[in-house]
């Protein structure tokens, strides 16, 4: 039986190459992946003839794959179906799993257990105020594997949280949950560093 699985870890532990990595490996053993992606940025997006939007997911190491941008209004078991019409697919990839709307993810659970289909999210577990998103609290509760992507704070313990910066290198702690073409930089800390960032903030 196929399973849901999700693969979270913080801004920097590789989540986006170890979801390229995954789709290589499958492929090399013959296997056709989809792989998705919530339209944040549509900056890369190209709309083809069967309405599908085709965008670029890129790894900081330099991995590199198109995948198709789904919005929120998007039925993801749907659109996979629509794509078999196509071609022959046997495996799904998402990446950027936060941005996905809890019923998304539900209709993933359901591609794993009416379908068959192996369904592998890759995405971070909180934001920049250690808050779960909504596609990453739905995935706690749903899916059938969870596996952690471990990196490392700057002081060498394991990064849980994703601290947001200014172009000032100020940490920031309000705003918008996702900040789409801003110039934010985020960065993976533990949760004891991004406290003591917030308590010497302006001193
Ligand atoms: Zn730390």
């Amino acid at each position: 039986m196929a399973k849901l699985y999700f693969k979270f870890g913080a801004m920097g532990s590789s989540k986006t190459a170890q979801a390229l990595m995954t789709k290589f490996n499958y492929e090399e053993k013959g296997k056709q992946v989809l792989l998705i992606k919530p339209s944040t940025d549509n900056r890369d997006d190209l709309t083809d003839n069967e309405g599908f939007v085709h965008t670029m997911v890129r790894s900081r190491i330099g991995l590199q794959a198109e995948a198709v941008a789904v919005d929120e209004q998007e039925d993801i078991r749907a659109l996979f179906h629509r794509k078999l019409n196509h071609a022959p697919l046997d495996v799904l990839i998402c990446d950027e799993c936060q941005f996905l709307t809890e019923t998304q993810v539900e209709q993933m659970k359901d591609l794993a257990d009416l379908d068959d289909i192996p369904v592998l999210c890759f995405g971070l577990r909180a934001d920049f105020q250690t808050k779960l998103f909504p596609g990453s609290k739905r995935l706690f509760e749903i899916a059938d594997s969870i596996t952690e992507i471990k990196s490392v704070c700057r002081c060498g313990r394991k990064a849980t949280v994703n601290a947001r910066f200014d172009d000032n290198g100020e940490i920031i702690v309000e705003g918008d949950q996702i900040c789409i073409g801003g110039n934010d930089r985020y960065e993976g800390m533990c949760y004891k560093c991004y406290r003591e960032l917030i308590r010497n903030r302006n001193h």
